[in-house]
């Protein structure tokens, strides 16, 4: 089939897209929360993802307050995964900025070893863009 990655991220559990299994992000490195929300359900907070391509920033009021976002892309497939934020305008939300969330039944994950997901407990949020 001779599929091509941008990026192979090293490690043996990581996150990829659903539909064109790109790597997106590592599974404990990069997360930062699993505990983020968006309208359509659970979405995890990420600290670094690769393979996307993002769109034009925009002002969204979402239940944290006002945020500067982009649209976030996988840059294979184009599907959009979640979302950037740039600039958090409340203090209380800087933590965020620069950081990514991808709504989680949008990726998939390839875990070949034991990840304890409670070991890394995270701001629990709930944000609609
Ligand atoms: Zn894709």
């Amino acid at each position: 089939m001779g599929r091509v990655f941008l990026v192979e991220l090293e490690g043996s559990s990581f996150y990829k897209c659903r539909f064109c299994h790109s790597h997106l992000a590592l599974a404990g490195a990069n997360v930062l929360s699993w505990s983020f929300n968006c309208r359509r359900g659970r979405a995890y907070l990420f600290s670094k993802v690769v393979n996307i391509t993002v769109g034009p920033q925009e002002e969204k009021l979402m239940i944290t307050g006002m945020h500067t976002v982009e649209d976030v892309f996988c840059c294979c497939c184009g599907q959009i995964l979640g979302w950037k934020y740039v600039f958090a305008h409340d203090k209380n939300q800087k933590y965020k900025e620069g950081k990514f969330v991808l709504e989680r039944w949008r990726i998939e994950e390839e875990v070949s070893e034991e990840v304890n997901f409670d070991a890394r407990p995270g701001p629990i949020d709930v944000d609609t863009p």
